[in-house]
């Protein structure tokens, strides 16, 4: 099992509480009366917590969950993981699938830390949250500017005191971040 790094917490700490990347997870902005995909890590020591608290915090009764080992970083085209097996195509398909089945256009991105398949593939939470951000541009490019197709970039932390919370990734503050370094 994959414990994570003192210095990635510190930065999830860092992005959190000094820059405003991480946002608490709101109803507002991540409840659809249509219900929504969740494209997850499939760990199944984080999926079942990850799953239940999302549920529970923000008292959604229609989820759709697609999940793969590193679950949104499969999508991000320039990675290992998204490039593994042609991934980021073949869960594309799946998205389109799923969003047909299920009349769904809301589709939300999760990354979790600490995350063994992330890890695996060498990455740290700077990469994690970049491949996010890629793989929010490869379904957006994939969908077309004109899809109503909502995108919502979401990462769980297993925090070192056994909480765990779910966080908003926003891609404005994000961009600040990494131009400020
Ligand atoms: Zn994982």
């Amino acid at each position: 099992m994959t414990l994570g790094s003192p210095a990635d917490f510190a930065l999830l700490q860092q992005l959190r509480h000094q820059y405003g990347v991480l946002k608490d997870v709101a109803p507002g902005r991540c409840r659809h009366d249509n219900g929504q995909l969740m494209v997850l890590c499939s760990d199944g020591d984080v999926f079942p917590k990850l799953f239940d608290y999302h549920r529970q915090l923000l008292k959604l009764d229609r989820l759709h969950p697609l999940a793969w080992n590193g679950g949104g970083l499969r999508l991000d085209v320039h990675s290992i993981l998204g490039q593994h097996h042609n991934s980021a195509e073949v869960l594309l398909n799946d998205i389109i699938d799923a969003r047909k089945l299920k009349n769904m256009s809301v589709i939300e991105l999760w990354t979790h830390y600490p995350c063994g398949a992330a890890d695996l593939a060498g990455m740290g939470v700077m990469d994690i949250i970049q491949s996010i951000v890629n793989a929010k541009q490869f379904l957006r490019q994939s969908f077309g500017a004109n899809d109503p197709v909502k995108i919502i970039p979401l990462c769980h932390v297993a925090w070192a005191n056994h909480k765990r919370r779910s966080y908003y990734i926003d891609l404005a503050r994000y961009k600040q971040f990494i131009n400020q370094k």
